[in-house]
């Protein structure tokens, strides 16, 4: 999260974040703090429309609710706590077969000393009558070793199982800090590191590489229509068609709020358009219901803009020309798909 406010600003905002939790009898600690001064600020949009709901329906603010905002918006704290819980007790696991393997080491430095001394004194004629207490040492020794290598075995079975066991959390920690939690598709986190990566990959082979921005007509007017769940249950919706609608080596992801974005590898600007166009299609062809009501809620349209990847330019630059074809669509009318090529074309008809 940040915090892009000076001082003037930011202290305004606090002061109206104590305000309101005065007024909704919340604990003023620092995670509700965080809450309340964001919501206040306006930096976080889904934030402040989830209180917002919170609030018109009158709801509590207890523990339970606060703590669900907590997690829901901050909690990539919970990620790194969960991350460096798991660092911890994979270091305390390593520490205690250290431990043991330290002790297995020393068995079998004594068992060697043993025999050592035993095959000394099998070349000694003199000591054979001690063969017999020799051999019986030995055997001890023998046994011992037996029991601290059986030891050895489950203590690394039970470690390496307990290493597996959190291998999947972690997995799991960073699939979920990597997923949208609304739609299941990719987070901007992830497409900005699918982005990175296919950016690099193409410096080795060459290949063609295309972005697509993606952004739903006249949402707000949906959401004010038909309220915030519709809205939500039509995010999932282009979510779904998405990633329905591309290849498998495709990226589509949530860029934010109801704009999605899809990374096409491998793809030339005239492919990535028929993508854009087949994407469009589905969307729009897709009559929206109210599951419970049986209303009919009309169309979707998304109006989308596809650029291609100029080898070396910085990646924010593919972005803004994306989105400038994504503006461009919009200002034709919406329900359109438009290439960077268009761009080109609408700024010399501009100075024409
Ligand atoms: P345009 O065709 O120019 O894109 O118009 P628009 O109304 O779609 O664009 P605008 O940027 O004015 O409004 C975007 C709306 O998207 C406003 C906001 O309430 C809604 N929105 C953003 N995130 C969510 C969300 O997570 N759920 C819901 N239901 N609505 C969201
Ligand atoms: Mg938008
Ligand atoms: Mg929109």
């Amino acid at each position: 999260m940040e915090y892009p406010e000076r001082f003037e600003q930011a202290m305004s905002y606090a002061g109206q974040a104590v305000e309101l939790m005065k007024s909704h009898q919340v604990p003023p600690h620092p995670g509700n703090f965080a809450i309340w001064y964001t919501y206040v600020s306006g930096n976080y949009p889904d934030l402040r429309r989830a209180v917002d709901i919170l609030i018109s329906n009158k709801m509590d603010f207890d523990e339970k609710v606060l703590m669900d905002l907590r997690q829901k918006f901050f909690g990539h704290e919970n990620e790194s706590q969960a991350l460096h819980k798991a660092t911890q007790r994979i270091e305390v696991m390593l520490g205690q077969m250290m431990g043991v393997l330290g002790n297995a080491v020393q068995g079998a430095n004594n068992y060697g000393e043993t025999l050592k001394n035993f095959s000394d004194s099998l070349q000694d004629k003199e000591k054979l009558g001690d063969i017999q207490n020799m051999l019986k040492t030995v055997m001890t020794e023998t046994r011992s070793i037996a029991e601290a290598n059986q030891e050895l075995e489950v203590k690394l079975e039970t470690s390496s199982k307990e290493i597996k066991q959190l291998r999947d959390n972690l997995d799991e920690v960073k699939r979920e800090a990597m997923t949208d939690a609304l739609t299941g598709i990719a987070n901007r986190k992830l497409f900005d590191i699918a982005l990175r990566e296919s950016a690099m990959q193409i410096m080795e082979t060459g290949e063609p590489l295309c972005l697509a921005m993606i952004d739903i007509d006249f949402f707000k007017k949906f959401n004010d229509t038909y309220g915030h769940q519709m809205g939500d249950q039509v995010l999932k919706l282009v979510a779904r068609t998405l990633v329905d609608s591309v290849k498998g080596q495709d990226t589509a992801a949530r860029y934010g709020g109801e704009e999605f974005s899809v990374i096409f590898p491998k793809t030339e600007l005239k492919s990535a358009l028929t993508a854009g166009e087949n994407i469009r299609n589905n969307v729009a062809n897709k009559q929206v219901t109210n599951k419970r009501t049986g209303q009919s809620l009309g169309q979707i349209t998304l109006s989308i803009g596809v650029a291609e990847y100029v080898l070396g330019e910085p990646l924010s630059q593919l972005i803004q020309r994306a989105d400038e074809a994504l503006y461009l669509a919009k200002r034709s009318g919406r329900n359109r798909v438009m290439s960077q090529t268009d761009l080109e074309h609408a700024s010399l008809e501009l100075k024409t």
